[in-house]
């Protein structure tokens, strides 16, 4: 409805194997310009959000039943997925998902395998991921499958982000990690939003975190949005504090 939003999901139901219904009518906005999280606890239906919008549904036997999802207006549904990163929306799925066997640097590279860019092009936006994530430069040379979950997290939003996305779709990223590392990928999350002006849909099951660094927040609860506002809002609210942050 605004006219700002990038995407507008509409009330979208998902059934997996034909018979399971995961999502129940999910409807939500995304702000270009924003971070936007996507909240809920284990088996919300976060994940399969996600797959939906980026058109990934079809190899976990899942599918759209209803609703719309369309980008800067435009109905989505049904693109394959290297059309959707043509559109500019990429997906970083949960566990990272890096090549193992690859070297750092040659996964970047395959971020870029849908853009029709030269070399000195890749090169340069090879050194600003770097600038971002010092520590991929570090391990360039590293085989992904050696790095440690903290730079397999980097690697993935590394390679998407050689796609050039205007939106990123980022699957739980603080899974799995220290505090520490948690807040040193959710700041580069920030600097990419304010100064590339990437806009984030970001599922997490860590609410505390994801609720300070995002705009605005959905929570999922069993396929269904039980509640969205601005993220202040969220943070102040009693129940959020009490089912969500862990106190009341
Ligand atoms: P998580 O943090 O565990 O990923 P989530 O909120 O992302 O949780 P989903 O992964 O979207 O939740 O799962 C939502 C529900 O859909 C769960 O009940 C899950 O068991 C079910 N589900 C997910 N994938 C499939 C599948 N391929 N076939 C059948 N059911 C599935």
């Amino acid at each position: 409805k605004t006219e700002d939003a990038l995407l507008e999901v509409t009330n979208i139901e998902v059934i997996y194997n034909h018979v399971i219904l995961v999502l129940k009518g999910v409807s939500l906005h995304l702000a270009k310009g924003g971070i936007t999280a996507l909240l809920g606890g284990n088996g919300a239906g976060k994940t399969t959000t996600l797959k939906a919008i980026s058109n990934l549904l079809h190899s976990e036997r899942g599918e759209v039943t209803k609703g719309s999802i369309r980008y800067r207006g435009r109905p989505v549904q049904g693109l394959d997925p290297a059309a959707m990163v043509k559109s500019g929306v990429i997906q970083v799925m949960e566990g990272r998902h890096c090549f193992e066997h690859l070297t750092v640097e040659e996964n970047l590279l395959t971020g870029a395998y849908t853009r029709h860019a030269g070399r000195s092009e890749i090169e340069a936006d090879l050194e600003k991921v770097y600038a971002y994530f010092p520590r991929l430069k570090e391990r360039r040379k590293s085989q992904a499958g050696y790095t440690s979950g903290g730079e397999q997290q980097m690697c993935a939003i590394g390679r998407a982000l050689m796609s050039k996305p205007e939106t990123i779709l980022l699957d739980e990223p603080s899974m799995g990690l220290a505090p520490q590392l948690v807040e040193e990928i959710f700041g580069i999350v920030k600097d990419l939003n304010e100064r590339e002006g990437v806009s984030f849909l970001l599922a997490e099951q860590n609410t505390n975190v994801a609720l300070r660094f995002a705009h605005y927040g959905y929570i999922l609860e069993s396929g269904r949005v039980v509640m969205d506002g601005p993220a202040a809002e969220l943070r102040e609210n009693p129940d959020v504090k009490e089912f969500y942050l862990g106190v009341s």
